[in-house]
């Protein structure tokens, strides 16, 4: 049995987790230039203050100094989410159109 660890989690992760949750609450806009859209992340510093975002850059002071950020972090780790619920249902509706295939050609269960 191979047993596993889990990393510690920064500050910086944990403060874009929390970040994360918020996301599905934040306006979004498309780039006037290609359409590209984007989050406006409200800064966490400034009050009225909000910086376009995507899961690959921001327009805040930190992506500008680190090229990273907690609100370009919280992006991605939504997006992973919102995929990860996509897959979820597929593999539910996999399943489900299965369990139709096996009943038409099996019958249903048989209880007796
Ligand atoms: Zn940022």
């Amino acid at each position: 049995m191979t047993v596993g660890s889990i990393a510690p989690l920064t500050a910086a992760e944990a403060s874009a987790l929390t970040l994360a949750a918020d996301v599905p609450n934040w306006a979004r806009g498309r780039s006037k230039v290609d359409g590209t859209p984007f989050y406006l992340a409200p800064s966490r510093t400034v009050t009225g203050v909000a910086h376009r975002c995507t899961s690959y850059g921001c327009t805040c002071r930190g992506f500008e100094r680190y090229g990273r950020c907690a609100h370009s972090r919280a992006v991605q780790l939504h997006e992973q989410h919102e995929r990860d619920i996509e897959r979820a249902f597929a593999e539910v509706a996999r399943r489900a159109r299965s369990a139709e295939t096996f009943d038409r050609l099996f019958g249903g269960p048989d209880f007796d």
